[in-house]
């Protein structure tokens, strides 16, 4: 398909701001501004694709009725997402993004009169984006599923299920050359899509909740890639460029994730997926075993008499939705006199960048949120570290412990901190479901309850300090 000169060079522009706006979105200052000129791109795109509908009025009904039904869900589903189900939300959108790239090609492959062979610059990325489109699509679902605890979150693994898997790939292997090569099949065509759908299911399967958001990264790098496709087959650029900047940058978030749990995406994918270890005594939260807890009074007056204090903000932090509480002790220290920092760790939280939202919504100063490899020497020098919901970031079993599902994974140096405070509601384990010896730690106290309570209680003790 060719574009008048004024088209080619909106969707030039809407390029210019897909990429701009991803380059916003590497630092927290501007990631607002990043989205907003995303989503300029966005809207340029769709007024420079309007024109090209002039031929069918009921095509240009169709959309304004799409937008105007999935427009206002898009915007309520994400203003009244919490933090911590964000990760459901994305598969969610992320699902429907490759049903729809997969849908578009098959709907090209049957405008084709069913006797007249597509050339192969056509039939290659219409395979290409039905077969990763739908499996994207049925994938993200089994995610979302397993997040919103609608299906066990634990590997679904049944007798035969690789030969299974092995013979429903090679199935559309061979399914998909042959449409590449003869350019003709409509039923071949719609066994292709139900295979693609059925390998989704399957593969996300045998994966466990705890891999679940890397496996979501992933198969949004599938859905980009899906775009594309489409893009080839509409041969319209602006999808193809979009396409594949979803693709490109969702497989270095998968690498970057995989890397920062210190596994492959290799032993991600076809290791012991996503299995999660939880030892007799882990999930009897450590019985038996003696720990230090202390009282809100006892520990505000240690923070207050303190030099140097660390963050360690992790999962429960979200859960509690404590961020407002956790910069209020902060600033009340500072006002003391204490050096206040935040050690953010990569896979702290739920997903990429999960603790730096949560912090930065609660007007933290950027310049307080060290990462781990710049913070993790200074913890030494500490007077205490506050480990505010955070558990497995802070395990040394990743460090000491070869046969631990955590070990190789880097952790921040909590343990070499003078004084180390962990404010959780119980002894249970994180998210690996491994029990935690810093807990055990003579240097350790204990303050037992919900995040938000207790940064509360700390804020009236130091003050009354
Ligand atoms: P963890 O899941 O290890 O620990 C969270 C802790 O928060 C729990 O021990 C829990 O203890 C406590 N907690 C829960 N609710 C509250 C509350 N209301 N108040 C106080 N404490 C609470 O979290 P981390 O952030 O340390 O580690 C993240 C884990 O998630 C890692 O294993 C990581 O690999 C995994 N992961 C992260 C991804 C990411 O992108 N960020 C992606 C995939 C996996 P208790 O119940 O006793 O309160």
């Amino acid at each position: 398909m060719t574009f008048s000169a004024p088209i080619t060079l909106l969707y030039l522009l809407a390029a210019v701001l897909f990429i701009w706006g991803l380059h916003q979105l590497s630092s927290p200052r501007h990631a607002r501004m990043g989205n907003l000129l995303a989503a300029a791109g966005m809207v340029i795109a769709f007024a420079a694709t309007v024109p090209g509908l002039h031929h069918s009025v009921l095509n240009l009904v169709l959309m304004v009725v799409a937008i105007l039904i999935g427009a206002p869900l898009g915007a309520v589903a994400a203003r009244a997402v919490r933090m911590t189900a964000m990760p459901q939300m994305v598969a969610t959108f992320n699902g429907v993004g490759g049903g729809a790239a997969a849908l578009i090609s098959v709907v090209e492959f049957l405008r084709a009169p069913s006797t007249v062979a597509i050339p192969i610059v056509l039939s290659i990325p219409v395979v290409f984006a039905v077969v990763i489109g739908a499996t994207s699509f049925a994938g993200s679902g089994v995610a979302y599923a397993k997040l919103q605890e609608l299906m066990r979150g634990t590997p679904i693994i049944y007798r035969g299920q690789q030969p299974v898997n092995a013979a429903v790939a090679a199935a559309i292997v061979v399914l998909g050359v042959l449409l590449v090569v003869t350019g003709v099949g409509v039923l071949a065509l719609w066994a292709l899509l139900v295979l693609s759908l059925l390998l989704g299911v399957a593969f996300v399967l045998p994966i466990g909740g705890a891999d679940m958001p890397v496996v979501i990264s992933m198969l949004n790098a599938f859905t980009g890639l899906a775009v594309a496709g489409d893009g080839f087959v509409l041969g319209n650029p602006v999808l193809i460029v979009g396409g594949t900047l979803v693709g490109a940058s969702g497989t270095f978030l998968t690498k970057m994730m995989s890397d920062a749990m210190g596994r492959s995406i290799g032993n991600l994918l076809f290791g012991a997926f996503g299995t999660v270890l939880v030892t007799e005594q882990s999930a009897a939260g450590g019985a038996g075993r003696s720990v230090r807890s202390g009282t809100a009074d006892d520990i505000g007056t240690l923070l207050a008499y303190s030099q140097k204090v660390i963050f360690v903000p992790g999962y429960g932090l979200a859960v509690a939705q404590a961020q407002h509480a956790v910069r209020d002790l902060a600033e009340l220290l500072e006002k003391r006199g204490v050096e206040v920092d935040y050690a953010i760790h990569p896979v702290a939280g739920r997903m990429p960048g999960h603790m730096n939202v949560l912090l930065a919504e609660a007007n933290v100063p950027y310049e307080q949120l060290k990462e781990m490899d710049e913070i993790n020497d200074a913890f030494r020098s500490t007077d205490v570290a506050l480990v505010v919901g955070a558990n497995d970031v802070v395990n040394p079993a990743a460090r000491n412990s070869p046969g631990s599902p955590i070990y190789g994974m880097p952790i921040l140096n909590v343990d070499q901190a003078k004084n180390i405070v962990f404010l959780k509601r119980s002894m249970r384990p994180g998210f690996a479901g491994i029990d935690n010896e810093l807990l055990y730690d003579p240097k350790t106290i204990m303050l037992f309850g919900d995040a938000k309570d207790s940064l509360t209680s700390l804020v009236a003790a130091v003050k009354a300090a």
